[in-house]
């Protein structure tokens, strides 16, 4: 993947033992106003399927969500596998990016949901 003109920084992080690869990106915005005024919200590159589990030292929550942030960036779109489904989110039938078991992201509403179970 090629990631132009943005600003990457190495770094070590602990959480998941191995050097990762961190950038920022302009955060989501929601009816046209960016939600952080001082903008965009850092993601990592090597986000892996291991960092899932405990708490993601960069975002202090669970590693699910830097996935999404992963996914709403684009940086890295082909890693996820896609499904066909329905998004939970905004109801519409199409492809869905599978983030984890039951995690999805949606191209079109570009939101995050659980799928649910069953
Ligand atoms: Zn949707």
């Amino acid at each position: 993947m090629s990631v132009p003109e943005m600003d990457i920084r190495s770094f070590f992080c602990a959480t998941c033992g191995h050097r990762v690869r961190l950038t920022s990106v302009p955060g989501p915005e929601l009816h046209g106003q960016a939600n952080l005024p001082d903008g965009g919200e850092v993601v990592c590159l090597d986000y892996e399927e291991g960092c899932t589990g405990d708490s993601c030292f960069l975002t202090g929550r669970p590693g699910a969500v830097m996935a999404v942030r992963l996914a709403r960036s684009h940086l890295d779109d082909g890693r996820w596998p896609r499904i066909q489904g329905v998004c939970p989110a905004c109801g519409s039938e199409g492809e869905l990016e599978r983030l984890d078991a039951r995690l999805v992201f949606c191209e079109l509403c570009q939101t995050a949901s659980l799928l649910p179970e069953g």
